[in-house]
């Protein structure tokens, strides 16, 4: 069995994604090659739109946080699902934008977003804009004023809430780059300050608690410390919060180890909660926000790599060449992040090696795994690393100058690329003499 279901073998023995072989892949498009599968994206997209619908009743969107992977292609199936979308960035925006994404449809996000970004943000009619800070308040109200136009925002709260790994803490969060503190009162003070302005309209307020979390019980905490919030708010204020934006962070199955929840029950226990806290405090159901990135992107990925060699160095460890690394995928030489590895072209084989998989980076840290168990590994194989749809192809550099791969999107057992490889031409295109 694999971490992710669209994973299987064929006859010959090798591995398939999506119905179609990878060694195939390999061979059509070349390697290192990121291998995305665009039915299963769609399927992660309703899973996580239904789950609003059956618990919540309709009063929602979810917004795919583009980080995670972000290209053309990725944006138009968004579209086409209709899914609302995160960006962080003037460059996610835009490219967003090329295909026609609606912008009341967009959250921009961001703890430090530039003058010409929150211009453009506003000028684009960008639907939310998360405000994550005073200073971004000002400087927002002052550009909306100068132009003439409203912002629609929502504040980046702390709940006090931090769920990063398999459990979750209730303090410590405070200690963020991102967003309003709850307990000192800034966050309060803030909401107050922004009734104020002229050229701003608080339609709502965002927390993110974490990312790759497989609890719910941080998600359902983090609901009611924001509603309580809001309360307050509507108590004191007598200013009604409509939106509340619950932010992403579902965990997914990267390696054995992992054992995530099913998306759909994340929606259903906060749904709950939420209608509870709503009728307990007598507030208006807000209309409710999620925002999964690695969910939807992350299972629907695999890389494809060509061994180049094997170094046995006796006992102490075996390395195995690829021809990618840390350029492609720096999520082990960042956080020591695991993963599955399988030998394409001997899917059917028992894992007998255990190794080390290096990059060919002039960096020792360039790593994609250790102590990885993987079929018998030789020169010429085609290695796979599963579950690499998310923070990977976003994630990369051109170190040591080597062009990015190609992405390949299959659907329906046809493989396009949505994404080309980079060319020597590409890796000198900014220089000048
Ligand atoms: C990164 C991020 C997400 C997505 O997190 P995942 O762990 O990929 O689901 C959602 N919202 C915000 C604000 C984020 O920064």
């Amino acid at each position: 069995m694999f971490v992710s279901k669209n994973l299987s073998v064929n006859e010959k023995g090798h591995l398939t994604a999506g119905g179609i072989d990878t060694v195939e892949l390999a061979k059509e498009y070349g390697t290192p090659l990121y291998v995305m599968d665009e039915d299963l994206i769609r399927e992660h997209c309703r899973s996580f739109k239904q789950s609003i619908d059956k618990y919540y009743g309709g009063e929602g969107l979810a917004c795919y946080a583009s980080k995670a992977f972000c290209c053309r292609a990725m944006c138009k199936i968004m579209l086409e699902e209709g899914m609302g979308l995160d960006v962080v960035s003037e460059g996610e925006l835009y490219t967003a934008l090329s295909v026609g994404f609606p912008p009341e449809r967009i959250c921009f996000h961001g703890n430090n977003k530039t003058d010409s970004e929150i211009a453009f943000a506003l000028e684009k009619g960008v639907g939310r804009i998360i405000v994550d800070n005073i200073f971004e308040l000002e400087r927002l109200n002052a550009l909306a004023e100068k132009t003439g136009l409203t912002a629609n925002i929502m504040y980046r709260i702390k709940p006090g809430i931090d769920a990063h790994t398999h459990n979750f803490i209730m303090t410590g969060q405070i200690d963020s780059k991102f967003g309003f503190a709850l307990e000192t009162g800034e966050a309060f003070e803030a909401v107050k300050k922004a009734i104020e302005c002229s050229h701003i309209n608080l339609v709502g307020l965002h927390c993110h608690i974490g990312s790759q979390i497989f609890d719910i019980d941080p998600f359902v905490r983090a609901a009611e410390v924001m509603l309580t919030f809001i309360a307050k708010i509507r108590d004191e204020l007598k200013f009604e919060v409509k939106e509340l934006n619950l932010g992403g962070g579902f965990g997914i199955k990267y390696t054995e180890e992992d054992a995530p929840v099913a998306y759909d029950r994340y929606m259903e226990k906060v749904s709950e909660k939420v209608k509870e806290v709503c009728a307990e405090k007598n507030i208006a159901l807000p209309f409710i926000l999620i925002e999964p990135g690695r969910s939807v992107a992350a299972p629907a990925g695999i890389t494809l790599y060509t061994v180049g060699g094997r170094k046995v160095i006796p006992n102490i460890r075996t390395y195995i060449s690829v021809d990618g690394g840390m350029g492609d995928n720096p999520r082990y030489a960042l956080y020591q992040s695991k993963y599955d590895f399988e030998v394409a072209n001997k899917a059917a084989e028992p894992k007998t090696d255990v190794v080390t998989v290096a990059g060919k980076c002039c960096e020792t840290g360039d790593l994609l795994g250790e102590g990885v168990s993987v079929q018998h590994v030789e020169v010429g194989d085609t290695l796979a690393v599963l579950a690499t749809g998310a923070y990977n192809y976003s994630m990369s550099s051109n170190y040591n100058r080597i062009p990015k791969p190609a992405v390949v999107m299959i659907k329906g057992g046809e493989s396009r690329v949505v994404v080309k490889r980079e060319t020597l031409d590409d890796v000198i295109r900014n220089d000048l003499l």
